[in-house]
């Protein structure tokens, strides 16, 4: 295998390195999917799925699979932060830099500058564009595609990937430098997909990203002759205003036996609030709405005001706006 490299770079003490990538399909055309993981070091889902991925595909164009056939050029980059995946880092390790906030990055700049500048230069030509992320070491996010200000054309494809929620938000103002603000330049359609959390691997999340993904690749005509399996799909669209963030009214431990990506009801258990020390319960932490049960915090510890909980509600509300944004994690 023909393993391409996105950066050469050399190191203080040790042998130079390379961020490699994936390049399938037919090598004439411009690739029509970009799929970009890792850019936290610590995300391993998204690099675990494209690697996957990568290898699913490559087996397609070797010709092992009979019946199916890759289409179209495919770029799939599964580890951008390649020494924060060695190291268990979500930044560049060296400088303890958020490569997502160095977008559209530097050719001549520093490692960080030019890693970024790197991923935009092979996938800025891909019409889709996807950037995996898990959540961080405190929330699990059930499987969902993020959608920031989108047009039109990408609302619709956005259900493609058949995982269950398509999430809406504004665009973030402040925070400009992300690859996908960088993509966005380019035109195409672009997304964000988040699964789980940082830190390990949950399997669960793994095979409902990589059975999306592959319908993605079914739906766009990317490969063809998949057979998948017709599951039936429970798919839905939330927009800002039907996300209402459970925040915590005390200090403790936090523990919650529930869930993500499963509905609740009004009143039901969530999970409850421990002091740490006596281990008396504090508080009974119990669903403000009904709704699908999006993200949910895992790092017990947790202080007043801490975000416990998102639930996706179906019915648009201005307080769930507000609890929303406070809890925007
Ligand atoms: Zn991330």
């Amino acid at each position: 295998m023909n393993t391409p490299s996105l950066l050469n770079m050399t190191a203080p003490l040790r042998d130079d390195f390379d961020i490699p990538y994936h390049d399938l399909g037919p090598s004439e055309r411009a690739p029509r999917l970009a799929l970009v993981a890792g850019i936290h070091g610590n995300e391993l889902n998204g690099v675990f799925v494209l690697s996957r991925l990568a290898d699913f595909l490559h087996s397609i164009a070797r010709g092992e699979r009979s019946g199916q056939h890759l289409r179209e050029r495919v770029i799939i980059i599964p580890a951008v932060n390649v020494l924060g995946v060695n190291t268990r880092s979500r930044p560049w390790p060296f400088d303890k830099i958020d490569i997502n906030c160095m977008f559209p990055g530097r050719e001549d700049g520093e490692t960080t500058q030019r890693i970024a500048a790197a991923v935009l230069n092979v996938t800025r030509s891909a019409y889709y564009r996807v950037d995996v992320h898990a959540s961080n070491l405190d929330i699990e996010e059930m499987p969902q595609v993020r959608l920031y200000d989108p047009n039109d054309d990408e609302r619709a494809t956005a259900c493609l990937f058949g995982l269950p929620a398509v999430i809406e938000r504004p665009l973030n103002k402040v925070f400009v430098t992300t690859l996908l603000r960088a993509w966005r330049r380019f035109g195409g359609e672009n997304f964000v997909i988040q699964g789980g959390l940082a830190g390990n691997l949950q399997t669960n999340h793994c095979e409902q990203l990589f059975r999306g993904l592959v319908a993605f690749l079914d739906r766009t005509g990317i490969v063809e002759g998949l057979t998948l399996a017709e599951d039936e799909e429970d798919l839905r669209y939330f927009n800002n205003n039907q996300t209402f963030a459970v925040l915590s009214d005390h200090a403790g431990f936090f523990v919650s036996r529930r869930v993500v990506g499963r509905w609740i009801q009004a009143g039901d258990l969530i999970g409850h609030i421990y002091d740490s020390f006596a281990g008396t319960i504090l508080t009974e932490v119990r669903a403000p709405v009904g709704g699908l049960v999006c993200s949910l915090r895992r790092q017990p510890l947790l202080f007043q005001g801490d975000l416990l909980a998102r639930i996706l509600t179906l019915h648009e509300s201005n307080e769930a706006m507000a609890l929303a944004l406070r809890g925007q994690g």
